[in-house]
């Protein structure tokens, strides 16, 4: 069944027709249409699948994705042209241009924290440069996978963009295909599977993977600003936010007032009674309810730490300074618990971040100008803020995207249409004149060849 829909979508895109950008606007018009009609079932599904409020679904899942599509929209005709540059003397007469080309058959693998939005806005950007296209959503949130599939189904026939619903079976007999290119969002750990047997058919690939994203709050900063934003970056999803603060480095002098301000922030977004507050979400799966409990284990609880086994709940957790080998600093933590570290030295922040690979987000706040800068400069991370957490995702001007361990490429606005596009160089020669220059026999004297440099 897979092997029959790549070749129907590799007969499709032998048509053309994608190539041309009237028809990929109007696919996307017709995408958009979609999910405006099942808005409030995307809401439910995401809702059924691991209580997300309905606040967060609009916010970071379908508003978002609409306005992703609606940017592009308004652009693509300007980015769909060939880019005129310059030519260089050795080719006179000519013009150059490059030209932005469709891969073909695009694979777009997603994961379940946020199901809705990291199947669509690559398929936003897949589309938008002209490539045909198979969705493959999370197993694990199985009710939003149904609601893609039912948009996809009702925007576009099969040759052109499908879903393909199912688990690590499906996604694996998926990759043994042929794609022009693989688009990947979820762990690093699948992130090398991908990439091995994309390797084998040497498909280009992005890889939207993992970290653990360092947050610094040095003694100058604006310490219950900055809790408020970090609890709210931490806590959006159930701490289920690829770019969400893994562990803060707090200066020692500030540090009791900062987790005060963080108790309070908490208290005032969720109050007291949290497993009842509607503005709060479940961890998706009980594997990964129960790996997150077992960080607990052990651990000087700060806040929280309460876990509800019948409704995978955990509430939003501080812990304190946990040691460097203990389970919470092993690796990502993708829940709800956040490590309070205090630090006293540059050094002491080095020694942690360097633990670990590169992470996908870094933050800092701070509101000396010097130590920003030095810390952004000073350590390879995906992208970041300073003065906020996760907040980098939502300016479509900025690539978004990891580096090392974190992944490979970046995407959103016009990063994503360039990310779907092989630029296709084109120097095109005049006729009217041909320098005999370069032609055998060589007759230049060799001391003029020794200056040919200049020519290219
Ligand atoms: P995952 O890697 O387990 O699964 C992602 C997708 O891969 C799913 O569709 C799944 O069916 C498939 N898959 C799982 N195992 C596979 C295998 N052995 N072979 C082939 N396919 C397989 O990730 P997840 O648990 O769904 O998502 C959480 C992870 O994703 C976190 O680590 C998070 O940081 C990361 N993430 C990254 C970003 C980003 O933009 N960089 C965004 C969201 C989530």
């Amino acid at each position: 069944m897979i092997e029959s829909l790549l070749e129907n979508q590799v007969n499709f895109f032998k048509t053309q027709q994608t190539k041309n950008v009237k028809f990929r606007k109007q696919s996307l018009i017709r995408l958009k249409k979609q999910i405006i009609k099942f808005e409030d079932e995307i809401c439910d599904a995401l809702h059924q699948d691991f209580k997300k409020p309905k606040f967060e679904s609009l916010a970071t899942e379908t508003q978002f994705v609409l306005s992703e599509l609606q940017y592009v929209l308004n652009n693509l005709k300007i980015w769909s042209k060939p880019q005129r540059t310059s030519s260089n003397l050795v080719n006179f007469p000519s013009t150059s241009r490059i030209y932005s080309e469709p891969y073909g058959t695009v694979l777009i693998i997603s994961p379940w924290n946020y199901p809705f939005l990291l199947s669509m806005s690559p398929l936003i950007g897949a589309i938008a440069a002209g490539n045909t296209a198979v969705v493959k959503p999370s197993e694990l949130t199985p009710n939003t996978s149904k609601v893609v599939a039912k948009i996809i189904a009702n925007a576009f026939p099969k040759e052109y963009v499908s879903t393909v619903e199912g688990g690590i079976a499906i996604s694996q007999e998926l990759l043994k295909q042929k794609w022009n290119y693989i688009f990947f969002t979820g762990s690093s750990r699948v992130g090398k599977i991908v990439y091995k047997n994309a390797a084998e058919h040497l498909t280009p690939v992005t890889l939207e993977l993992s970290g653990k994203n360092p947050c610094i709050v040095d003694s100058t900063a604006k310490v219950k600003l900055a809790a408020k934003r970090i609890v709210w970056g931490k806590f959006l999803n159930a701490g289920q936010t690829c770019i969400a603060t893994d562990y803060v480095l707090v200066h020692k002098k500030v540090k009791d007032e900062f987790v005060l301000a963080l108790q309070k922030s908490i208290l005032k977004a969720f109050g007291k009674d949290i497993e009842n507050s509607k503005d709060y979400a479940r961890i998706a799966t009980s594997e990964h309810y129960q790996r997150l409990k077992k960080m607990l284990q052990d651990e000087t609880i700060l806040f929280g730490g309460v876990c509800n086994d019948a409704d995978n709940f955990i509430g939003p957790t501080l812990i304190d300074s946990p040691s460097e080998d203990s389970k919470v600093m092993e690796g990502e933590i993708f829940g709800p618990i956040l490590p309070i570290i205090p630090y006293e030295t540059e050094e002491d922040i080095e020694k942690y971040i360097s633990r670990y690979g590169k992470p996908l987000g870094l933050y800092v706040f701070s509101t000396n100008n010097k130590f920003q800068k030095k810390i952004i400069t000073k350590y390879s991370f995906g992208g970041g803020v300073i003065n906020d957490t996760v907040m980098q995702i939502t300016n479509k001007s900025i690539p978004f995207g990891g580096v090392g361990n974190s992944g490979i490429g970046g995407y959103h606005g016009k990063h994503s249409f360039d990310l779907f596009s092989h630029k296709k160089s084109i120097l095109k020669r005049g006729n009217w004149l041909d320098v005999p220059l370069r032609y055998p026999p060589y007759t230049i004297p060799i001391n003029w060849v020794k200056k040919m440099k200049h020519l290219f």
